[in-house]
């Protein structure tokens, strides 16, 4: 996939991107945190950084929480967590849940890039609606990783199928052939699959299963012009942001092409 400066919001089988720009709302990108439970010392001593806010009410935005107008996208850029959970309390306050089981850490903090920022400059942003039709064969295959291809008729679903399977065994990668292969392999646009991981939540019932949560966004390296959120070496990196169903926790893991 080429790169993009496009941000792109999922849900209710709508598609729209997040880019640099005024609108009548107030949605932006970087800036200090937005509310309680985000610092340092709230987060055993981790810092996380602020990039969009978008307001809900804005109905270009494809996403909604009960109960809450701004959504914050948070990560942590910090190596001693790569992915992190947070769950949005009200539009004041946020609990962070950090993984426990993840090997892949730093114990120290260490950072993407030199002189790191503690936080990204703020920026207006813009939200629009992207071209999607679930019933379309070649939309429904491009963004498969995020809806599905359920919305497909039945003979789309088999040329869907027929299709991932050529691609897979053209990359050596074996032929799908349980219904589960096949929705790990119509995984566009995430580059390394769809994510399942668990609610980070834990008090939630989805703590325990992979794959029930939703995808709301995929961000690139550099969501707005000139801020390279992985540094000079991580123009490859995706963050993914997925949501639970059960409880609104969300989820932020990142994959690299
Ligand atoms: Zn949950």
């Amino acid at each position: 996939m080429a790169k993009t400066l496009n941000t792109f919001l999922f849900g209710d089988y709508r598609i729209a991107t997040a880019t640099s720009g005024r609108s009548g709302y107030k949605h932006t990108f970087g800036g200090a945190h937005d509310r309680k439970g985000t610092s340092r010392e709230d987060c055993n001593g981790i810092l996380i950084h602020l990039l969009h806010r978008l307001d809900l009410t804005d109905p270009a935005v494809p996403i909604a929480i009960p109960g809450v107008r701004w959504l914050p996208f948070y990560y942590c850029f910090d190596f001693r967590a790569n992915d992190l959970g947070y769950q949005l309390i009200s539009d004041e306050e946020l609990v962070t849940f950090f993984p426990e089981d993840d090997p892949n850490v730093s114990q120290e903090e260490s950072w993407p890039d030199d002189n790191f920022p503690p936080e990204f400059p703020e920026s207006p942003i813009k939200i629009a609606p992207r071209d999607y039709d679930p019933t379309n064969l070649e939309d429904a295959f491009q963004w498969a990783g995020a809806f599905g291809i359920g919305k497909l008729s039945a003979p789309d679903q088999a040329t869907a199928k027929a299709r991932v399977s050529e691609i897979m065994d053209s990359l050596g990668l074996g032929i799908p052939e349980t219904e589960e292969d096949f929705e790990q392999a119509l995984s566009r646009p995430f580059m390394q699959g769809k994510p399942d991981g668990p609610c980070l939540n834990p008090e939630c019932s989805n703590r325990k299963t992979r794959g029930q949560l939703i995808s709301i966004a995929l961000m690139p390296a550099e969501p707005v012009r000139g801020v390279h959120t992985f540094g000079r070496w991580g123009g490859g990196v995706q963050l993914i942001f997925q949501m639970c169903p059960k409880c609104y926790t969300i989820r932020v893991s990142n994959q690299c092409d």
